[in-house]
C-alpha cells in the first residue's frame, strides 16, 4: 500500500482540496494550542462514528492521513492537519455510547474554549448521519456553533447508504429542521466520493474569505 500521504489517483479531481499536500502536524489536548505559522483553520466537529476520519481522508485524498476506527471510543485530542495555506483541525468525536456527564462536560468545554479562542477559524463543518435526525448532544453542539457566530458547513455523511430520492428528501428534512440555507448543507460519501467536490470548494471558500476579511 502507498504511504498515506499519497494521493489515491482518479478520486474527484474537481474537489479542491483533492491531492493538496498535506501533513500531520501533531495532537493537542488543548484548544488554545498555537499553529506555526497562523494560517486560517477549518475545524471537523461531529459525533464518534459519524464518519469524520473518512471524510477527511476522502476530501484530501489520502487513503489513511486520518485514523478510521471499527470502534468508536473516547479521543480527547485534536488533530492538526496543514495544507497549503490552512489547516484542518479535526476535533474529537462527541456522544459515544459510554460517555459520562462528565466526559460531555469536557466536550462542551473543549468545543466552546475552541469556538471563542481561534482567531483563524474560517469555519465549522459539522458532520451529520443523513439517515438520523439530530441527538441531544447534536443539538447541543448545534447551540455551541450557533451562540459561536462562526460560519457552518453541515455535511451530511454515508448518503451512499439512501438512495437519490431518499437523500434528497433526508437533506431537506435536516436542512429545515437545523434552520440552515441550502447551499450550507451538503450530502456526501465518502464511499462513492459524492458530493465531496462540492464540500471541498464550500471550505476553499471560507479559506479565502478568512483570508480576506
Ligand atoms: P469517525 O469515528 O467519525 O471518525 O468515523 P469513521 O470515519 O471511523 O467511520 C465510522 C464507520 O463508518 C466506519 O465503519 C466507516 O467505514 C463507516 N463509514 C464512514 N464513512 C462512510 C460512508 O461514506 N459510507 C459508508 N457506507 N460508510 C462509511
Amino acid at each position: 500500500m502507498p504511504p498515506a500521504s499519497t494521493p489515491i489517483p482518479g478520486d474527484d479531481p474537481v474537489n479542491p482540496l483533492h491531492s493538496l499536500p498535506i501533513e500531520f502536524v501533531g495532537s493537542f489536548p488543548s484548544p488554545d494550542v498555537r499553529l506555526d505559522p497562523p494560517q486560517p483553520e477549518i475545524a471537523l466537529v461531529g459525533r464518534s462514528n459519524v464518519g469524520k476520519s473518512s471524510l477527511l481522508n476522502a476530501l484530501v485524498g489520502r487513503r489513511q492521513i486520518a485514523r478510521v476506527s471499527g470502534t468508536p471510543g473516547k479521543t480527547t485530542l485534536l488533530n492538526a492537519y496543514r495544507l497549503p495555506g490552512f489547516y484542518l483541525v479535526d476535533l474529537p468525536g462527541y456522544g459515544f455510547a459510554r460517555a459520562s456527564k462528565r466526559d460531555r462536560q469536557t466536550y462542551r468545554r473543549l468545543l466552546d474554549g475552541y469556538l471563542a479562542q481561534r482567531a483563524e477559524l474560517a469555519g465549522v463543518v459539522w458532520l451529520l448521519d443523513i439517515r438520523h435526525d439530530p441527538s441531544e448532544e447534536d443539538w447541543t453542539v448545534q447551540e455551541q456553533l450557533a451562540a459561536s457566530g462562526r460560519p457552518v458547513l453541515v455535511a451530511l455523511t454515508k448518503s451512499d447508504k439512501l438512495g437519490r430520492q431518499a437523500q434528497q428528501a433526508r437533506t431537506e428534512r435536516l436542512t429545515a429542521l437545523l434552520g440552515l440555507a441550502d447551499d450550507q448543507v451538503q450530502a456526501t460519501s465518502s464511499r462513492t466520493g459524492s458530493g465531496l467536490s462540492t464540500l471541498g470548494a464550500s471550505i476553499f471558500a471560507l479559506v479565502q474569505a478568512e483570508k480576506g476579511a
